[in-house]
């Protein structure tokens, strides 16, 4: 753990009125306590068994935020103690987490995943079919979910003018549906943007949640 990076990123993020998801991925529970006994309360994984093994060991007024690719089968196990679901990227997900969150008694917030990057790698729904979710009849019938914003990640370059013009489209985008399909709903205000490498530009489009591991807990 790293507590002057730590530091001078929340120091950082004040003016940005923007929050630090801390990822702890592969890293032991050890290093997520030592972080916590900073001030860090919200944490982020991207595997299903190892964020439930963590949330088993680790105090119960951590937020854990699941920021990986999840499959449909996992949704169960995380169902009750998510507090946000970053990577939702098709409509049969999102089905799956509204009757889990059903069964569970609560509405689960989460985020559509957008690709913007230029790599094909990355998970995540173009423009044309995050709106074609969100004008289907399933969706409208969905009652407990509550779609908080959107996520994205750019392309793993040098190149800061790809980066920031990605971030940009992302932006606009966020904005394009906060005042189309969700003008009455004023939860729809997060941007999860920015990861170590990336995040200061990240900041400059309006980021509300970064997602850094490395620069806090070291190379994985
Ligand atoms: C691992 C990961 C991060 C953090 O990456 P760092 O480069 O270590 O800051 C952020 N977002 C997602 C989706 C990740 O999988």
């Amino acid at each position: 753990m790293n507590p002057e990076n730590y530091r001078a990123i929340c120091e950082e993020l004040k003016p940005h009125h923007c929050r630090l998801v801390a990822v702890s991925k592969t890293k032991p529970v050890e290093d997520i306590l030592q972080l916590y006994g900073a001030g860090q309360r919200v944490f982020g994984e991207n595997k299903v068994q190892e964020m439930c093994s963590k949330y088993e060991q680790l105090p119960k007024d951590i937020e854990w935020h699941l920021i990986g690719h999840l499959q449909t089968n996992k949704v169960k196990y995380i169902a009750p103690f998510v507090r946000l679901i970053h990577s939702v990227d098709s409509l049969k997900l999102l089905a799956e987490i509204d009757k889990q969150a059903q069964k569970n008694n609560r509405v689960i917030d989460v985020l559509l995943q957008m690709f913007i990057a230029d790599e094909e790698t990355k998970f995540g729904l173009s423009e044309p079919e995050a709106e074609e979710l969100l004008i289907s009849t399933e969706y409208t019938r969905l009652q407990n979910v509550r779609i908080c914003g959107l996520m994205g990640m750019a392309t793993n370059t040098g190149d800061e003018a790809k980066i920031a013009s990605e971030f940009a489209q992302l932006q606009s985008f966020f904005k394009k549906l906060k005042t189309s399909f969700f003008s009455a709903q004023p939860h729809f205000k997060e941007l999860s943007m920015g990861m170590s490498a990336d995040y200061k530009i990240a900041l400059r489009y309006g980021s509300t949640y970064i997602r850094v591991g490395s620069m806090l807990f070291g190379e994985r």
